[in-house]
């Protein structure tokens, strides 16, 4: 998939950091971008920067928690763009806790966005690219899906099902299909993620972190993306960890 032109992607977690950076790179790229995710004024914005670049961008209201708001995205999707050839599987959320806070909801919000939710739109796509026999799907886990930290343990172990579910989803579909898996595992990047944290010593823990380190910003991530797409067809990046230099844990 070296020739990215034509090509139509799925970015969700397109609203805002890692998903509207990727969709704005790959616009540039000549690419059709669906952007999804729930907040439809940010979409609408996105699109409108995009458009003004020279790039194509179809606006996706989708709740990854509700299948049927998964269907529909990608039925609007599709009659627009023709099939999908890319899924950024991206949509996530970090409120973090000690696990003895029992924040039950927060575990369920976790477990439903950033695992059920890529399982919903992963089942929603993949069969166009089934179709096809071809297509790239990136998931994006976390150095939280490689190593497990103190007071993230949910985030955790959804980041490590993400990275579970990359790997041998890969296994399954890229000979037989003909279709790429890439797994992102990236560090600390700027985006609104430290937002979603109600408990206040959490929050205040990850804000202090920006001011020890640089963080990776969204592009960071968009480039390696990109890089990864532009890889020959018979090769697949597997796995992406990205951190910056200055996180040393
Ligand atoms: P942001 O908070 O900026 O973006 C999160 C995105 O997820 C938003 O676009 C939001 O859109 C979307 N989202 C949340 N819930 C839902 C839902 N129910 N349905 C559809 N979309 C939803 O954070 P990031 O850009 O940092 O996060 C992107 C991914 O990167 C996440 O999976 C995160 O876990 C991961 N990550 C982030 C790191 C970081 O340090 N920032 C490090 C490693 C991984 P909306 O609210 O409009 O629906």
């Amino acid at each position: 998939m070296a020739n990215l032109e034509g090509k139509v992607a799925l970015i969700t977690g397109a609203s805002s950091g890692i998903g509207a950076a990727t969709a704005r790179k790959l616009a540039n790229a000549g690419v059709t971008v669906g952007i999804a995710a729930r907040r439809l004024d940010r979409l609408e914005e996105l699109k409108s920067q995009i458009e003004e670049d020279g790039g194509k961008a179809i606006v996706l209201e989708m709740d990854v928690t509700d299948i049927k708001s998964v269907e529909n995205a990608v039925a609007h999707l599709v009659a627009e763009g023709t099939t999908i050839d890319i899924l950024f599987n991206n949509a996530g959320l970090m409120p973090l806790s000690e696990v003895d806070d029992f924040k039950i909801d927060e575990w369920h919000r976790m477990v439903d966005v950033n695992m059920k939710g890529l399982l919903n739109t992963t089942a929603a796509a993949l069969p166009y690219m089934i179709a096809q026999k071809s297509g790239h799907v990136f998931n994006t886990s976390s150095i939280a899906g490689r190593k497990v930290f103190k007071g993230l343990t949910v985030y955790c172990a959804t980041k490590h099902a993400v990275t579970a579910f990359s790997d041998g989803l890969r296994m399954e579909i890229g000979k037989k299909h003909n279709i790429r898996v890439t797994c992102i595992q990236p560090g600390a990047v700027s985006t609104e993620l430290y937002e979603q944290i109600s408990d206040p010593v959490a929050r205040q823990q990850m804000e202090d972190l920006r001011k020890q380190m640089t963080f990776l910003e969204g592009e960071d991530i968009a480039n390696t993306i990109l890089y990864a797409l532009e890889a020959p067809a018979h090769v697949n990046m597997a796995e992406m960890f990205i951190m910056p230099t200055q996180q040393e844990w």
